[in-house]
């Protein structure tokens, strides 16, 4: 069992060739920049280092954050952000679902994120225009319970039919922080029920599972070291399992940081983990 070492960002920077920084707990608490994290981008920004956000959000468009990141001190280009949503366009094309009648769950801007990808929208309860896809892009603004009886009766009756739609979760994230001591249930909650459901009633096939594009799941990393223009990269990430299983995974090193959810900070703490989850390095700080 390798355990994680103490490092620093000027080392990371020095050997690496890319850095993937998580956003929430890591360069933002949910409201404002953690500290030092504004003067560390303007520094990378300067230098020219080659880094990129890599955030699971599905739910806000790439302008829109740009925007909410400047609001918090960052000056950080759009090309430099890799979100969930944006990977939507590459699974349309792979899976050939251009003009195909797919039903977005979710804000606008994830259905917008469908519609520039080339899908057609079509509505919940349409027999004429029933969906070949389903993208649960955002836990908003659904009641839940009919939605999820309607998918269900839905995916069950098209499986049968050897007709499968398929079903998309850009951002896998089951749970997120909602303010002090609070928590809101993510799409990958509800995806994760109607999962169940369908297994339950006709066994584990893997048309019944969603295919999920952000961390700790391949697409979004692949879409990150293909933008980087090299896997010689760290994932910097606050969470073992999404950005450390994901970097893991991908055959990327990854460094903890102690500002967000994880709570570990010393190399011990990491000594009954899971390999999968242990990080290459502890980083105690960004400054
Ligand atoms: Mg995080």
């Amino acid at each position: 069992m390798v355990l994680p070492t103490q490092t620093d960002i000027s080392s990371l920077i020095k050997r690496y060739d890319a850095l993937f920084f998580d956003s929430f707990g890591v360069l933002v608490d949910g409201v404002d920049a953690i500290p030092g994290t504004v003067e560390l981008i303007n520094r990378m920004n300067e230098a020219d280092v080659n880094y990129f956000v890599v955030t699971n959000d599905a739910s806000v468009s790439l302008v829109k954050r740009v925007a909410k990141l400047k609001s918090q001190g960052f000056e950080i280009p759009i090309e430099r952000i890799v979100n969930s949503g944006s990977l939507i366009a590459g699974y349309v094309e792979a899976h050939y679902l251009q003009g195909k009648p797919t039903l977005v769950l979710g804000t606008q801007d994830s259905k917008d994120y469908a519609i520039e990808a080339g899908v057609r929208l079509a509505e919940p309860n349409d027999p004429e225009n029933e969906p070949d896809a389903v993208i649960v892009g955002d836990n908003r603004p659904y009641d839940w319970e009919p939605m999820l009886e309607l998918l269900l009766g839905l995916l069950s009756r098209r499986f049968v039919q050897h007709n499968p739609v398929r079903l998309v979760l850009p951002n896998p994230d089951f749970i997120f922080p909602n303010g002090p001591g609070a928590f809101g249930f993510g799409a990958a909650a509800f995806v994760d029920l109607l999962e169940q459901a369908l297994v339950r009633l006709h066994g584990t096939h893997d048309e019944l599972i969603a295919s999920k594009l952000g961390k700790p799941y391949s697409p979004i990393f692949k879409e990150a070291i293909r933008r980087a223009g090299t896997s010689n990269a760290v994932m910097i990430g606050d969470q073992l399992e999404t950005d450390i299983l994901g970097a893991n995974t991908a055959g990327i090193d990854s460094a903890v940081v102690t500002t967000g959810i994880n709570r570990r900070k010393s190399p011990e703490d990491f000594e009954e983990l899971a390999e999968e989850l242990t990080p290459r390095y502890i980083l105690a700080s960004l400054v």
